[in-house]
């Protein structure tokens, strides 16, 4: 028995790929109508950052680079 259909209902996070150089960046929840006050993340020598706004995920280049191994076509 298959229960998956209701995932589309689910909010999935939104991932950006950002510069390995960037060390901060500003997230305002993409629709300004619908979005949240402009806050800045520093990465802090992470590779990731979630926004505790909207949960949008920040990654790094390079942090994507590393796993394209694993991308099966
Ligand atoms: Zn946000």
């Amino acid at each position: 028995m298959s229960a998956s259909d209701d995932t589309q209902n689910k909010m999935e996070p939104e991932v950006i790929i950002v510069e390995n150089d960037v060390d901060e960046v500003s997230c305002d929840g993409g629709i300004p109508a619908l979005g949240h006050p402009r806050v800045w993340y520093s990465f802090d020598k992470q590779d990731k950052v979630t926004c505790g706004y909207c949960g949008r995920i920040f990654v790094k280049r390079r942090s994507i680079a590393d796993d394209g191994k694993s991308h099966a076509a």
